[in-house]
């Protein structure tokens, strides 16, 4: 199911324009089709925005709903028994969507705190030599590499994206990257990278956070060290929802979390006076998780119980394509950012992509903005159409129509974009 770039039969002498028909056949031919179901999705809304915040799944409500009058109301300090497996038990959910061998991805904190975690110790050796990443990484991932690596003695070398490859040599001693590029979507070439940061005797950490839930990720075939990301994205897990992290079997043993605390212990209801890391993930876990968060993300997970990844994955660069082709045909004021190889969203450049997605929101389809002039659509392949696609198109080119640029209730900033 990989079309609209070059619907079945066309070459360049026979191409013509995209129509909302040829929108309704693919979704008429989408697998995933039903999965929409499984989102509670508001009237009249348009979400392109999954990718900041997945919308709400079917069942959280009800989960949540236990979890607070019968596990915290009737079982009280009595569910400890089981809410104590859940980082491990929805880690391992996690660890299903990223390519990863059970018990070796623990959910809970935040991807900052988890980056933390696991990029002190990919630089803790890294006294004098270099760690490399790429000047679009979100700037979170920014701070916590330039304080670990002043933690360390390490150089922090920030490349353009496309120059990650030629800046790997004998003085690395850590990638980390995000793969795909929260402003315009390019995504790296995990596995490549990968061993090529292998072969010069550094270990490579990854920022899942823009791909878990819209493609398949192989850490573990692509022997990836570390990697860490969000629960609130592509994998629905809520507002705040807690982080994953993943650590290769190879270093758990070594793992040493910077943050020390009672839910990392070996034994922790051993209250001992000494700190002794538990022999597994549990490591890298700090303190009290928070219970309703996980639980919310754990139920959200179960959309993805039976769904093929190669499906989704499928599907993103069906949505993704369809976009990128009706942009060229109905929004020549663009510039579409987004590259071949991507994630699952089309960024589009626009003087006034500010007040062009202030007024998109107003009217129902909802976008971001990421400054300077980036509007922002994230195709989320579990509950995005074709011809949803098609209407945000057509609804993008009838708000520059508007010219919103000219309304001040649309240029102001928000402090949240
Ligand atoms: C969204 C995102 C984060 C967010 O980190 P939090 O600690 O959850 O606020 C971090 N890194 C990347 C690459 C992201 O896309």
């Amino acid at each position: 199911m990989n079309v609209l770039i070059r619907p079945p039969g066309e070459t360049w002498q026979t191409r013509r324009v995209i129509t909302l028909d040829d929108c309704r056949a693919l979704d008429a031919d989408d697998p995933l089709l039903h999965l929409h179901d499984r989102f509670e999705l508001p009237d009249g809304v348009l979400y392109l925005d999954g990718n900041s915040l997945g919308p709400l799944p079917r069942g959280v409500s009800r989960r949540l709903q236990q979890v607070i009058e019968d596990e915290w109301g009737a079982g009280l300090i009595r569910s400890w028994d089981t809410w104590i497996d859940l980082p491990r038990t929805t880690g391992n959910k996690v660890a299903a969507l990223i390519g990863a061998e059970p018990d070796t991805v623990i959910v809970g904190d935040s991807t900052t705190v988890n980056l933390h975690k696991v990029v002190t110790n990919a630089v803790r050796n890294a006294d004098g030599g270099r760690v490399v990443t790429d000047s679009g990484n979100f700037p979170t991932d920014l701070y916590v590499l330039a304080s670990a690596c002043r933690v360390a003695g390490a150089t922090l070398d920030i490349v353009e994206p496309n120059a990650v490859d030629r800046a790997l040599a004998d003085d690395v001693a850590a990638l980390v990257l995000t793969e795909v590029d929260f402003r315009t979507g390019r995504r790296h070439d995990l596995p490549t990278l990968t061993a090529l940061a292998h072969q010069v005797g550094a270990v490579a950490v990854w920022d899942l956070a823009h791909s878990a839930g819209a493609f398949p990720i192989g850490v573990s075939a692509a022997d990836v060290d570390y990697a860490v990301g969000c629960g609130y994205k592509y994998l629905n897990g809520g507002p705040g929802a807690p982080a994953y992290l993943y650590i290769a079997p190879r270093h758990l043993p070594t793992f040493e979390n910077p943050v020390t605390g009672w839910f990392g212990h070996a034994d922790p209801f051993a209250f001992a006076p000494e700190f002794t890391p538990a022999p597994g993930i549990d490591r890298a876990a700090i303190g009290t998780p928070p219970i309703l968060s996980l639980a919310a993300f754990d139920a959200a997970l179960d959309v993805f119980v039976d769904v093929d990844l190669a499906a989704v994955e499928a599907k993103s660069r069906s949505l993704t394509g369809l976009f990128i082709r009706l942009a060229d045909e109905q929004l020549p004021e663009f510039e579409v950012v987004t590259p071949d190889r991507r994630g699952s969203q089309v960024s589009l450049r626009h003087q006034y992509a500010y007040a062009i997605v202030r007024l998109l929101v107003d009217r129902g389809v909802i976008g971001d903005f990421r400054t300077p002039d980036v509007a922002r659509f994230g195709l989320a392949p579990l509950y995005t159409r074709h011809t949803d696609v098609w209407n945000a198109v057509a609804q993008i080119a009838a708000a520059v129509a508007d010219e919103p640029w000219h309304d001040e209730r649309y240029t102001g900033r928000q402090r949240v974009t």
